[in-house]
């Protein structure tokens, strides 16, 4: 008899829901990602990504993308801001190739989304989706958006940001801010990406229905 796939619901299309989701169709799973943004067009600048994090996106198929979009400095050099003393001199490149088996890449974040979110079909990847609750049921997890819809998962990861509305249901005013939290033991099922610190919540008396909390995953460098 065969089993139905596993629903998998990522909160938050940044660099960890993204990931997370191609990491997971790696693995042979689908999962769909729910962003509050109406594009994944983030405002911001160059991120810089050491070796440890290229690696892994150059492992999950990405390596012609990112070093497309990216550059690969010769060095870095960090000076005071007000007298313009030398604070920090390193070599990048070609040393992390060498030494790490990667490259340090400096990517714009959103050139850095699109690269990622190549890897994914469109269909799975639901805009103007702004989580606002969920509710454990036992045997799988109900949640809501701030546009009416309503999803059933059997896995909720979330990934949302430094201010996860996922940890804040979970945890309230105790969530911490940077931690991994693990206030009961981790889940089999949970499905944490390789890049992500997380923790994760088995719903009591449920084998089926896990939550998992993604928290503050830094720019895929764990
Ligand atoms: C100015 C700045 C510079 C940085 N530079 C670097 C750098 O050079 N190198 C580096 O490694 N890191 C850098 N970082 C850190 C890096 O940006 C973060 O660690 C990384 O973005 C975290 O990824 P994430 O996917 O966990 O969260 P985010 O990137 O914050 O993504 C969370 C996503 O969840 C969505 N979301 C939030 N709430 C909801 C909700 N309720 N429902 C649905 N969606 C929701 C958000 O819209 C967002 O798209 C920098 C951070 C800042 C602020």
């Amino acid at each position: 008899m065969s089993r139905r796939p596993l629903r998998i619901a990522i909160i938050g299309g940044g660099i960890g829901g993204l990931t997370a989701a191609l990491s997971l169709r790696q693995a042979g799973f689908e999962a769909d990602i729910y962003e509050q943004a109406p594009a994944l067009t983030h405002i911001g600048g160059g991120i810089n990504m050491g070796p440890n994090a290229a690696r892994v996106l150059i492992r999950l198929g990405l390596g012609e993308g990112l070093l497309r979009e990216g550059v690969r400095p010769a060095s870095t050099h960090q000076r005071r801001w007000d007298d313009g003393r030398t604070l920090q001199r390193a070599p990048l490149n070609p040393q992390c190739e060498e030494l790490y088996g990667a490259p340090h890449v400096t990517i714009h974040r959103a050139d850095l989304l699109a690269v990622i979110s190549s890897g994914l079909p469109l269909e799975r990847v639901h805009l103007g989706h702004r989580l606002l609750g969920f509710s454990d049921k036992g045997d799988h997890v109900e949640a809501w958006f701030d546009n009416g819809v309503r999803i059933d998962a059997d896995i909720l990861v979330g990934a949302d940001g430094i201010h996860s509305a996922v940890r804040a249901i979970l945890f309230g005013d105790e969530a911490p801010k940077f931690a991994a939290a693990s206030p009961i033991a981790g889940s089999s099922r949970s499905s944490a990406s390789p890049i992500s610190s997380s923790s994760s919540v088995v719903s009591p008396g449920s084998g089926r229905a896990a939550i998992s909390c993604i928290t503050s995953c830094r720019a895929a460098s764990c």
